[in-house]
C-alpha cells in the first residue's frame, strides 16, 4: 500500500486492514471511542486489545491493552518503557491503570502505516507479559465463572459473567438511590463556593498584575475551583449549585479585576492599599472595565463558568453491556 493510498483510505477500511494484520476483528460502531468506524477488538494469549480512532483536538490512533488486575501497575509502565520493540517515535504511553494501558499515536494528516500500528500492538502485548498476566477465560470480576467471550461494558471490552453484569446493574442502581438520598447542605455549599471565589479572585488579580495580562485558563481554573468547592459543600450536584457556580465564577473574575486595577493605581499613583481605594474601584468597576479589556475577562469568566458547569454534571450511574458484533441499540 502506497503512502497516498493510506491518506485516502477511510477509517473503516483502515481498521479492516489493521484487523487482518493483527488477527483481531473489526467491529464497526463498537468499542470505547464511540466512532462510526468502531474498533478492532480481540484477545490474544489472554490479553485484550482494542484499536481505534479518537478525535478530540487532535487525530489519534489509540491502542487499549487490558490485562488481569495488578497491584503494581507501575511495573507494567516500566516494562513498556524499557521495551526496545515498542517504538517510542510511534506515539506515547498515555495512561496505565491497574488493568489496562492506553497508547496514543497522534498524527496530523496521513494516518500511520497500518503495518506499524499492528506491529506496535503486538510489541505492547509482548512487552508486558512478564509484568502482568493475561485473562484466563474466567470472569474478571468474580474470577470464578467461566467467561470465554468478551462483552462491551460502556464500550470497553471486558470479561464479565452474566451474574456479575446483574450485580453491576444492581450496585449502580443502589448508588443512584444513595445519591438521590443525600440531603444537600446549601449553606455549606454557598460558603465554600464564596471562599473559592475569593481565593480565585485574589489569585487572578495578582497573576494579572504580575504578568500584565489575563488569560483564559485562569478563568477556567476559577470555574473549576468554584464548582468543586460548591459541590463539596452541598455534597451533591444540585440546581442551586448549577445556578451559583457561574455567578460566583463571574464574580470571582470581576473581583480579581478590581484587585488588579487597585494594584495598578497604587503603583502609578504611589499610594498605599486601602479599603477606600478598593471600594472606589469596585463602585466604578463597570466604567473601568468598559474602557480597558475588561469585557474580555468577562467573556473568559463565562467560558470558565461554562466549563465549570460541564464539569459539575450529575454523575452517571449507568452501565451498558453489549455483546461484541451486536448492532447498536
Ligand atoms: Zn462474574
Amino acid at each position: 500500500m502506497s503512502g497516498k493510498g493510506l491518506i485516502l483510505m477511510n477509517e473503516n477500511d483502515y481498521l479492516k486492514q489493521v484487523a487482518t494484520l493483527t488477527g483481531l476483528q473489526h467491529y464497526p460502531s463498537q468499542g470505547p471511542w464511540g466512532r462510526k468506524s468502531g474498533s478492532v477488538i480481540g484477545s490474544r494469549d489472554g490479553y485484550v486489545t482494542a484499536i481505534g480512532f479518537y478525535r478530540s483536538r487532535e487525530a489519534k490512533i489509540v491502542i487499549l491493552l487490558r490485562f488481569k488486575k495488578q497491584e503494581h501497575p507501575e511495573l507494567v509502565k516500566a516494562a513498556v518503557l524499557q521495551s526496545e520493540a515498542v517504538g517510542k517515535k510511534h506515539g506515547k504511553l498515555a495512561e496505565v491503570g491497574n488493568d489496562f494501558l492506553r497508547w496514543e499515536w497522534k498524527y496530523s494528516f496521513a494516518k500511520p502505516k497500518a503495518e506499524e500500528v499492528a506491529r506496535l500492538a503486538d510489541a505492547l502485548r509482548e512487552s508486558i507479559k512478564q509484568a502482568a498476566p493475561g485473562f484466563d477465560g474466567r470472569c474478571e470480576h468474580c474470577t470464578s465463572a467461566s467467561t470465554p467471550a468478551l462483552t462491551l461494558m460502556n464500550g470497553t471490552p471486558v470479561y464479565i459473567c452474566a451474574g456479575c453484569q446483574e450485580k453491576v446493574h444492581h450496585e449502580l442502581d443502589q448508588a443512584a438511590i444513595n445519591y438521590d438520598a443525600i440531603v444537600p447542605n446549601y449553606p455549606n455549599g454557598l460558603l465554600l463556593g464564596i471562599g473559592a471565589a475569593l481565593l480565585g479572585g485574589i489569585a487572578w488579580g495578582l497573576v494579572a498584575y504580575g504578568i500584565h495580562r489575563i488569560f483564559l485558563y485562569g478563568a477556567i481554573l476559577i470555574g473549576y475551583l468554584v464548582s468543586i468547592a460548591v459541590i463539596k459543600g452541598t455534597q451533591k450536584v444540585t440546581r442551586f449549585g448549577q445556578l451559583i457556580i457561574p455567578v460566583l465564577t463571574v464574580a470571582s473574575v470581576l473581583f480579581g479585576d478590581a484587585i488588579f486595577y487597585a494594584l495598578e493605581v497604587m503603583k502609578s499613583e504611589g499610594i498605599p492599599f486601602s479599603g477606600k481605594l478598593l471600594k472606589a474601584i469596585v463602585v466604578n468597576l463597570w466604567e473601568i472595565e468598559r474602557e480597558s479589556s475588561g469585557i474580555l475577562s468577562l467573556v473568559f469568566a463565562l467560558v470558565g463558568a461554562g466549563y465549570a458547569l460541564y464539569a459539575a454534571r450529575k454523575p452517571q450511574f449507568k452501565a451498558a453491556f453489549q455483546p461484541l458484533g451486536a448492532p447498536n441499540p
